[in-house]
């Protein structure tokens, strides 16, 4: 048997769920969530590892400190999650060299400032000629040949390109990081949102209308409602549905549109890039790196570009649990992915050994997250293409008959972020109950407000 819901929400993470909150808290309860995997939160996951908890996708909480305040760190504040102040511009004084030598700060703060008035150009020049759609990440004019320019250049553009582009949320919220460090994780803060509209016993969610493990295949969709098949060969019945599931996933052929969707859509779907960012955790027997807050992250320049480039140490998030990260993105992510943790193993010993000398100790525990080869996400988060216009963002956004997207993809300002899931859900929320009240001041036996 089916039954009928005024609104199905597919996927669970930061956006699915401030979606359904704004629907619960307009009257319109009658909903159900339907998430993939086993629980809530998408890419906000925590793990026990090495004796704490880690955050295997958002770390930090981005944008504070600045005009406006940034609603996912009010949250945060709200709930008590722990948190610690980030100060990346640290890194660029530890610059390690393949023989274990930092590089001296004059060496280091000229490739830094040869790195971001070459980055400027590169991007001067593309806005002049925008007419020709060159990707993020494409082979530019001035390349970096150098291992110290390369080290650069990997961080200026896969870390921090507000060093050459203004980026919104510091623009909006302010430039300071926050990393969380709380063994509830930053998925807390989902589950104190969700408590707000789910029945909810014990830190668990105990509410029918939120179903686990429901991957959804099938959206057949008309002008009259949409069904919704599920891989376990349940059909749900909705006027409307809200679809959170990410810009991979949109780009993958996991979910199937009866009829497909426009071409328009599809079209803007294609051009959004999916970034792989991947933490690395290493657990280790006793500390052998620097420690201190102006040591916390430090950079290893290797002829390989974005061979595992950037390092934290976890000493100011959890003091004594002598654990490192090591970030690395899309094609290094890919092929680190597709190893075993032995092969990464080795490798990364093999790194840590260049910059530390041989005798240091074998990591006792690592942990590789596979966000590219999970089917429910593929990929970390959307990157809109530097010099697409809005009209990509718009039309990946907008709905198509009786579906309306959200997800941090679909957010202007903010896409890649907690905080662009989190606004994301609101306003398709927004719209669609815009239009149920149009809906039904046309159609006045069909109420699905109260
Ligand atoms: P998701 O969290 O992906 O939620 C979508 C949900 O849909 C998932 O739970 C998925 O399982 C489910 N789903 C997918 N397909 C289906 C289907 N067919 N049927 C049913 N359910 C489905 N942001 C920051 O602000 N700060 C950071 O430091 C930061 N670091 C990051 C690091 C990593 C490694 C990653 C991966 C992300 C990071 N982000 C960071 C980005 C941030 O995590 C995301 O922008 C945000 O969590 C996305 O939320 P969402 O609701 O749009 O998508």
């Amino acid at each position: 048997s089916t039954s009928r819901s005024a609104v199905i929400i597919i996927g669970a993470g930061v956006s699915g769920i401030s979606a359904a909150k704004v629907l619960a808290e307009n009257g319109c309860a009658d909903l159900l969530i339907l998430e993939a995997s086993d629980r809530i939160g998408g890419r906000i996951r925590k793990e026990s590892f090495g004796g704490v908890s880690v955050e295997l996708g958002a770390g930090w909480i981005a944008g504070v400190g600045g005009k406006a305040s940034n609603p996912v760190w009010e949250i945060a504040s709200k709930f008590g999650l722990r948190t610690c102040f980030s100060d990346y511009s640290n890194a660029r004084n530890n610059i390690y060299d393949r023989s274990g030598k930092i590089f001296p700060s004059g060496i280091a703060a000229d490739s830094y400032k040869k790195a971001v008035d070459s980055a400027i150009q590169r991007l001067r020049d593309l806005e002049s000629n925008c007419a020709v759609d060159i990707p993020n990440g494409a082979e530019l004019p001035l390349t970096p040949k150098t291992p110290i320019e390369l080290a650069i250049d990997f961080i200026l553009h896969d870390f921090e390109m507000a060093e050459v582009e203004p980026i919104s949320t510091y623009v909006d919220f302010g430039e300071r990081e926050f990393l969380v460090a709380d063994e509830r994780g930053y998925e807390y803060l989902l589950y104190k949102m969700a408590e707000d509209f789910l029945f909810t016993s014990e830190g668990k969610i105990l509410d029918n209308r939120l179903k686990l493990n429901k991957v959804v295949r099938e959206l057949q969709h008309s002008r009259n409602g949409i069904t919704v098949k599920t891989e376990d060969g349940c059909v749900y019945e909705a006027n409307y549905v809200i679809l959170s599931a990410s810009i991979g996933v949109l780009q993958s052929d996991l979910i199937c549109f009866r009829p497909p969707l426009p071409r328009w859509k599809t079209e803007a779907i294609e051009k959004c890039d999916v970034m792989v960012y991947t933490k690395i955790f290493l657990k280790f027997p006793y500390k052998f790196w620097p420690c201190g807050p102006d040591k916390e992250f430090f950079i290893y320049a290797h002829e390989r570009r974005g061979y595992y480039t950037f390092w934290q140490h976890m000493e100011t998030a959890y003091p004594g649990s002598n654990i490192l990260v090591v970030t690395i993105t899309n094609g290094e992510s890919k092929r680190v992915e597709a190893q075993s943790e032995a092969e990464t193993l080795k490798e990364v010993m093999s790194v840590l050994r260049d910059m530390f000398g041989p005798e240091i100790p074998t990591a006792t525990d690592i942990l590789v997250p596979r966000w590219w080869n999970n089917r429910f996400q593929r990929g970390s988060y959307s990157n809109y293409p530097i010099i697409s216009n809005n009209q990509v963002v718009n039309d990946i956004k907008a709905p198509v008959g009786r579906i309306f997207f959200t997800g941090e993809h679909t957010s202007e300002r903010f896409n890649g972020y907690v905080h662009g899931g989190y606004l994301a859900g609101i306003d398709t929320s927004k719209a669609l109950l815009d239009e149920m009240r149009k809906h039904e001041r046309k159609n006045e036996n069909t109420s699905f407000l109260l």
